[in-house]
């Protein structure tokens, strides 16, 4: 099923649809498509915007078992789908923030965030069949558009010549994000196909309406650093566990014998990184902190900035300016800043050298002609250890009138950071506890603490204030963490 964004798109389609006779039956809905997209193209689109999409959601999560895990489950369920030749891809990423979603031809995203939420497979199964649907169903591959691959193509690269050249009407499309957003009755759709799937794997479905309960009780618009959570790119069609109690209440079926494999698959959990990983670079405010790289650098005041693994990005809020700072391959400041100017369409313009905190550096600013007007920025880069930094600070041409100042002054905070306090960092990680007798939530985290609040704690554990934990019962703690605030 394509959802079309406007009229001149339907009508489009439906030309295209008469001339080409390319309509077909889709397997998973049973509904007539207009196929846009060839299915040799959906999977071409994915397999594009994939690098991009792993990168901008952290990379993958280092834990080869798990990650297999993932693997393992969702390719049990998209066997049995109806597109089971399909190239299907699992990744479990490194984000703390609580998503899962699908890029079209079978590539599917769950982020470690979400994972530290579950409390059984079956939820996870839920998770990873609702995103199958999402694909079987062809829902993205009617959504995803050539702009937003050029846009996740961005975040991911270092293509900075592309950057400029590409739809740069804000200059901020540089912060631009993979945001597939589905509507409604895709969700509604995706949530009847991922049931569809769960139990043909004789998985229990109660686990779907766990799982969504969770959801619900997460941060409904958590978003975070300009990453949507699951709720604002799987709008909530609304009584969705309540639809999932009536499918599993008229199937007729007793799932008791289905599996929920509760306790296995906490056992995986332990040891699992739960919220931000201080490793990977973090924030006090502007400033970023790359411990493991033992460099800073401060951002202009008020700037939304997002981090993954290749690049730090940030952007001013009223979208004309943006800032960029990447690994550069030259091997030298003075090199990599003619590097920059070299590349076409772009021309350089007043260029130097000066010392930055003490480090090597060089600078260029630079003009791009765009179809949309002119960019303006500049470009530092600062030699650190055993890396060249590439900051990069553009705007157009009035956003860099405003911005231009504090861009300048913030690629002079760049310096090494050799505090130890900044650099003996540490994340928190889910520790796994079995109750030795029946408890209440206090007395379990009176015995069992944890160093995040007891709110989080029930919140991972999905268990109310008043409930009594039964012996025997295993139980997520949180502990460790080790991330300056100021
Ligand atoms: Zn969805």
């Amino acid at each position: 099923m394509l959802s079309f964004h406007s009229k001149w798109v339907s009508f489009t389609a439906v030309a295209s649809c008469a001339v080409l006779l390319s309509c077909a039956v889709n397997p998973a809905t049973g509904r007539r498509e207009i196929s846009l997209v060839s299915e040799s193209q959906e999977i071409a689109m994915g397999r594009e915007a994939d690098p991009a999409a792993t990168e901008q959601f952290g990379g993958l999560y280092g834990d080869d078992e798990l990650q297999q895990y993932v693997v393992d489950l969702g390719n049990r369920l998209a066997v049995i789908s109806e597109r089971p030749t399909l190239p299907w891809e699992f990744h479990l990423v490194d984000h703390e923030l609580v998503n899962a979603f699908a890029l079209p031809g079978g590539f599917i995203y769950i982020t470690r965030g979400i994972l530290a939420h579950m409390n059984s497979e079956a939820e996870l199964a839920g998770v990873l069949g609702h995103e199958i649907g999402h694909v079987t169903a062809r829902h993205s591959a009617g959504q995803i558009t050539r702009a937003q691959l050029g846009t996740v193509a961005l975040i991911g690269g270092a293509i900075f010549s592309e950057t400029l050249r590409d739809n740069l009407g804000g200059a901020a499309a540089g912060l631009g994000l993979l945001m597939l957003k589905y509507g409604r009755d895709d969700e509604s759709e995706a949530d009847a196909l991922g049931y569809r799937y769960v139990t043909r794997e004789r998985i229990d479905p109660r686990g779907i309406s766990d799982v969504m309960r969770m959801l619900q009780s997460t941060n409904p618009s958590a978003e975070e650093m300009g990453i949507p959570g699951w709720m604002l790119s799987h709008p909530d069609p609304g009584d969705r566990v309540a639809a999932n109690d009536r499918r599993i209440r008229e199937s007729g079926t007793d799932f008791s014998t289905y599996a929920l494999n509760r306790d296995e698959f906490l056992q995986r959990l332990d040891g699992l990184v739960f919220g931000e990983d201080p490793h990977q670079g973090y924030l006090i405010g502007e400033r970023f902190i790359q411990p493991d790289l033992q460099f800073e650098i401060t951002f202009p005041s008020g700037w939304r900035i997002q981090n993954s693994p290749s690049a730090v990005q940030a952007g001013a809020t009223s979208d004309d300016a943006v800032m960029q700072l990447t690994f550069s391959n030259a091997q030298t400041p003075a090199a990599c800043a003619r590097a920059f100017v070299a590349q076409d369409g772009v021309t350089g313009g007043r260029s130097g050298q000066q010392r930055v905190n003490g480090l090597e550096a060089a600078w260029a600013e630079f003009t791009v002609q765009t179809q949309s007007g002119e960019i303006r920025g500049r470009v530092s880069c600062v030699a650190h250890a055993d890396n060249v930094y590439q900051v990069l600070g553009y705007g157009t041409r009035a956003g860099w009138t405003t911005h231009a100042a504090s861009v300048g002054g913030a690629m002079s905070t760049f310096r090494h950071v050799g505090d130890a306090r900044y650099l003996s960092v540490a994340p928190h990680r889910i520790d796994i506890v079995r109750l030795p007798r029946d408890m209440t939530f206090a007395e379990f985290t009176q015995q069992y603490p944890s160093t995040v609040p007891d709110d989080e704690v029930r919140l991972v554990n999905q268990v109310g204030e008043d409930v009594t934990l039964r012996q025997g019962r295993l139980m997520k703690r949180i502990t460790g963490g080790q991330i300056p605030t100021s």
